[in-house]
């Protein structure tokens, strides 16, 4: 079964952290493995927000409260994340977590804003930029592969995860990781 059918079913087809049905698609709480126990499955707005965290809107993050007591390990790792960029030590001392899960949540990777990124060749990449795909890439989750030559524009930089920028291929908005990358 694929990822995202996993999570589709075990989301019953909504967002794991507010319950929109609106935009849904995998979302991979890192470090991952990209499996389903390592991913959760959001709506559009969930997603946008945790990839911009300087726009965060609390109001919609109400759900967190909810979300935080959930039996799925992913689930409960980005409910903790998002309280904690908000500042709601008062809930995130309250979250129960097993020591591993618990050292999963804390593991996020570093890539707030002022962090470089670099392409292949060690140029620094910046959001609006376009880059050239050198390696054929199987794309996790979405099922198909991003082939080298593939010219993905208008790339973000990404908050939450390490040495990848986000763009999209074949239509689907995907990570990818810089050392695949050339800047065009
Ligand atoms: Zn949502």
């Amino acid at each position: 079964m694929s990822v995202e059918k996993e999570l589709k079913a075990r989301s019953g087809d909504k967002c794991e952290l507010c319950g929109s049905s609106d935009g849904l698609s995998v979302f991979e709480v890192l470090p991952s493995d990209g499996s389903a126990e390592q991913s959760i499955y959001v709506c559009r707005v969930c997603k946008e927000q945790i990839e911009n965290p300087d726009k965060m809107d609390e109001a919609h993050f109400n759900c967190l409260n909810e979300s935080m007591w959930s039996e799925i390990p992913a689930v409960v790792v980005m409910s903790y994340r998002l309280l904690k960029t908000l500042g709601r030590e008062d809930l995130v001392d309250m979250i129960y977590m097993e020591d591993d899960v618990k050292a999963w949540a804390d593991a996020a990777p570093k890539n707030s804003s002022g962090a470089i990124v670099r392409d292949s060749n060690g140029v620094v990449l910046n959001a609006g930029d376009s880059v050239v795909i050198i390696k054929d890439l199987e794309v996790k989750g979405a099922g198909f592969t991003a082939k080298r030559g593939t010219m993905v524009k208008n790339i973000t930089i990404p908050q939450d995860v390490a040495d990848h920028i986000e763009g999209r291929v074949n239509g689907t908005k995907i990570y990818l990781k810089t050392e695949f990358l050339k800047k065009a």
